[in-house]
């Protein structure tokens, strides 16, 4: 390799990056749950388990969680970590799935969880998770008019209509969304980054993929969803140019304690990250969310309009060209 050309390109030839990163969806004071101190206790333990591990975290929070432990997302962002907005629009007084609302209604309920998040960290967020990933096409537009950057917003293949949410084939990888079709990629100035998720592995009666959520599953079964994910994007080489793996918990479960179940797991997939891709000539990278979206930024210029779909009419130039004719029948 030349050395001069090695300086330039964003990846060495030999070793492949993948971006490692945590999210926690941040909802201690959620009616269902209303425990703040469990919350507190949990993001605390977490920001002790990524110093230990090297590791980021993005911790995307409802306004009523920001309003009690601003302090601490303050101290956690002041670390290198990512704080951005989490919604729950029946928290808000709305119903509870975002994807039932149209354009000017999500910017309503997005603006007002802005401004309380603004009243708190002293800016607005750039990165954005919806509640049960429930969105419809006018989201992304939405997102973009608010000034959010990125966010994870599409669960692909996560199949559940009664939420809202139906992502169908959407891309697996990270990409510009479609202005007027949420499962396309397009010309959205907003980066989503889908959870690393194995979409054969099916759970909830078939609707929903096994990602890597920590409570989901033990380590152990965490494993293959990183090693076939890791797998699946060395396969696809440069089609992929951000490559990356995102896990996703809440701060519901009491990261602190050294005994809880949780810890332990996610200290399972962190460590499992890091083998599998270090055995395959790779390099795991600590990422913020923010991190991940602005190197894609600088590899993958924002396209001027959204993909552009040709029908796949080769099936039909077979029927039609020179071989056997179908019996008319
Ligand atoms: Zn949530």
């Amino acid at each position: 390799m030349d050395f001069f050309n090695g300086l330039l390109t964003p990846e060495s030839e030999n070793v492949t990056e993948f971006f490692f990163n945590i999210q926690i969806d941040c909802e201690s004071t959620q009616r269902s749950v209303n425990d703040p101190a469990l919350g507190e206790r949990s993001i605390r333990g977490l920001g002790e388990i990524f110093s230990r591990t090297g590791t980021k975290g993005t911790f995307v929070v409802i306004p009523s969680d920001m309003k009690v432990h601003s302090g601490v997302y303050r101290e956690l962002e002041s670390e290198g970590h990512e704080v951005g907005l989490h919604v729950h629009p029946a928290e808000q007084g709305y119903e509870e799935f975002l994807g039932v609302y149209g354009f000017e209604e999500q910017v309503a309920i997005l603006k007002e969880a802005v401004d309380r998040f603004a009243d708190s960290m002293g800016r607005p967020p750039a990165v954005f998770t919806p509640g049960y990933f429930s969105a419809n096409d006018h989201t992304f537009p939405a997102l973009e008019a608010l000034g959010f950057t990125h966010g994870t917003v599409s669960m692909p293949t996560r199949n559940l209509p009664q939420c809202a949410c139906v992502w169908g084939g959407s891309p697996l990888d990270i990409h510009y969304p479609h202005r007027y079709n949420r499962s396309l990629s397009g010309d959205v100035d907003f980066v989503d980054i889908p959870p690393t998720v194995d979409v054969d592995s099916r759970m909830w009666g078939g609707a929903h993929p096994q990602d890597l959520r920590i409570e989901l599953v033990d380590a152990k079964n965490h494993w293959y969803t990183i090693h076939k994910n890791v797998q699946r994007q060395i396969e696809n080489g440069s089609n992929v140019p951000v490559k990356y793996l995102k896990a996703l918990t809440h701060n519901i479960f009491d990261y602190a304690n050294a005994s809880d179940f949780r810890r332990e797991t996610i200290l399972g997939v962190i460590a499992a990250a890091r083998e599998i891709c270090e055995g395959q000539d790779g390099t795991l990278v600590p990422a913020t969310a923010a991190d991940i979206a602005e190197t894609y930024r600088a590899r993958v210029p924002l396209p001027e309009r959204g993909l552009q779909l040709d029908l796949d009419t080769r099936g039909r130039a077979a029927w039609t060209g020179g071989g056997a004719q179908p019996n008319a029948n």
